[in-house]
């Protein structure tokens, strides 16, 4: 299992606290293993701690990236549940033929899916890379949308095509409204 910055931002995504209403993918255990299953491949059912310990690391992690966004100090105690995460599983950095580098598990050698506490320690690891490394994380620009992305472009300010043309379809309406009725 390879916890690159996409797998690591879908993961805090999965709560988007729009204005609109809060969007929780993994808001009870049935969706979180659905969740994970899913995005991770992880095919067993969770207890009540594994779904608490998912939601406070995705939670913290979320702080800690939209701090990043912000250019903010990441809160202490969302510090601390993520590096405790990320010390739960021996892992390796590997580096690749395109010069990416990735986690993998040093103790199953391939994707070992089936343990919670690797996995959510690999997500916790790409949590700190990501935090650590990226200068171009984001938070969509659209007022109804909290989605946090890796910018390519430096002149992108959201985060799909959809929500880009949502904001410049409501300009639109908004300039054509000022100028009177039809
Ligand atoms: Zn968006």
């Amino acid at each position: 299992m390879v916890f690159d910055s996409q797998r690591t931002l879908a993961f805090v995504n999965t709560r988007l606290d729009r204005p609109t209403g809060l969007i929780d993918q993994l808001a009870d255990r049935d969706a979180a293993a659905g969740w994970l299953a899913g995005e991770l491949g992880y095919d067993s059912p969770i207890s009540g701690r594994d779904h608490a310990a998912l939601l406070e690391l995705r939670d913290s992690a979320r702080w800690i990236l939209r701090a990043r966004s912000a250019g903010l100090t990441p809160p202490p105690q969302d510090l601390d549940v993520v590096n405790a995460a990320s010390v739960a599983a021996p892992r390796a950095e590997q580096l690749d033929g395109d010069w990416n580098s990735a986690v993998h598990f040093a103790a199953s050698g391939s994707p070992d899916a089936n343990n919670l506490t690797e996995l959510l320690a690999g997500l916790a690891s790409a949590v700190v890379n990501l935090a650590a490394a990226s200068e171009n994380l984001v938070e969509c620009a659209a007022d109804d949308c909290v989605v946090l992305f890796l910018r390519t472009d430096p002149r992108r300010r959201w985060h799909s095509k959809r929500c880009g043309n949502r904001v410049r379809a409501a300009r639109s309406f908004a300039r054509h409204r000022s100028g009177g009725p039809p």
